[in-house]
């Protein structure tokens, strides 16, 4: 299921800049924050060090906004909306925004003088504080064989299935909590009403799936997710792509685990993003299956990153980004960050206590 864009994006920026310095423009939106806002009047403001036109532009599938939603502003030649900053003066102007989330507001670029605000539809029911949101990881016998198995063809032998099972899922565990420590999300063992099974399945191309009712839970408003991650998927992966290779024969036992474990860890946290109602939902703008896509920046501020933050769809993250390390002898493995808008929604439904 594709979704039409319908971002909304203002970007208002000096079209002349002073000699001595820049003007910077502030706003009355936080800086990058998601803010469910109903019919809010956004304020731009700054101090202005030379007189310059403060051209503001509307695009998006909205069309141009009038600039009559834009206190003292009149049309350019293009149609544009534009103010007139006075020398020296402390200017504002304002606008009326539409129910939205504002998603990014980006201020201060470099050289000061640009303000960009994404702003998206959204229901404000939709994004709205939920409870505590539990997770049971299952290992199925299967799954875990499956885990076994990787490593029996990854490694010259291995010495005690148990002590290294325990590692992977240590690892596991480890990773996927810490991936969302800043969010009011458990994942332990225990019976949960949201539920992770960790299988042996193939599904071709998909390592993992998490199945959502008929209509997209957009704003995690039930507790009923069942996210299934395919490890035959993994290890079918590992065999047939070489860039696999960085798994050596040589790496041990304990590297191993800890590879396996981490990637499931990442491979989960992303699951419960979607899980947590990052789907394919208007406000959320992803590509067809919810992730971050690059289609949808054009003008926009950044959230994918080329398989570098948690929701960019796994297609575009390397292997050494899955297992947190690109040489055997990494100590700290890395993690896949949250991009802001990801992190902004998730405070906002799953704030900590
Ligand atoms: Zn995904």
């Amino acid at each position: 299921m594709k979704q039409s864009a319908v971002a909304l994006v203002l970007v208002a920026y000096a079209a002349r800049m002073s000699a001595s310095g820049v003007d910077c423009i502030t706003t009355s939106l936080r800086d990058n924050a998601i803010v469910p806002i109903t019919s809010e009047r956004v304020t731009l403001s700054g101090k202005a060090r030379s007189s310059f036109p403060l051209q503001i532009v509307l695009q998006g599938s909205f069309g141009p906004r009038p600039c009559s939603a834009i206190t003292g502003s009149i049309p350019d030649v293009n149609g544009n909306c534009q103010l007139m900053v006075d020398a020296n003066s402390t200017w504002s102007t304002s606008l009326q925004l539409e129910p939205l989330i504002a998603s990014k507001v980006q201020l201060d670029q470099p050289g000061c003088n640009s303000v960009e605000i994404l702003v998206t539809p959204a229901n404000p029911n939709d994004i709205k504080k939920r409870p505590r949101s539990v997770f049971q990881i299952d290992w199925t016998p299967e799954g875990e064989r499956k885990v076994l198995a990787i490593a029996a063809d990854t490694l010259p032998s291995l010495s005690n299935t148990a002590e290294f099972m325990a590692r992977v899922k240590r690892e596991f565990m480890a990773v996927a909590t810490s991936e969302l420590a800043e969010f009011d999300i458990a994942i332990g063992t225990a019976s949960a009403s949201n539920t992770v099974h960790i299988l042996e399945d193939v599904v071709a191309g998909t390592f993992a799936w998490t199945k959502k009712p008929e209509t997209p839970d957009c704003g995690d408003l039930f507790q009923n997710d069942v996210t299934e991650v395919y490890v035959g998927t993994i290890a079918d992966d590992i065999h047939s792509r070489p860039i696999w290779a960085i798994l050596k024969r040589t790496d041990g036992e304990a590297t191993r685990a800890d590879d396996i474990g981490h990637m499931l860890g990442i491979i989960v946290a992303h699951e419960i993003l979607h899980a947590s109602g990052l789907l394919q939902c208007v406000w959320m703008q992803g590509d067809a299956t919810g992730h971050n896509d690059p289609r949808f920046e054009r003008g926009r501020g950044h959230r994918y990153q080329s398989g570098q933050v948690l929701l960019d769809t796994f297609a575009m993250v390397p292997p050494e980004v899955l297992i947190g390390r690109s040489s055997p002898t990494t100590v700290t493995r890395s993690q896949l960050a949250n991009d802001t808008f990801a992190a902004n929604y998730l405070r906002l439904i799953h704030p900590r206590p």
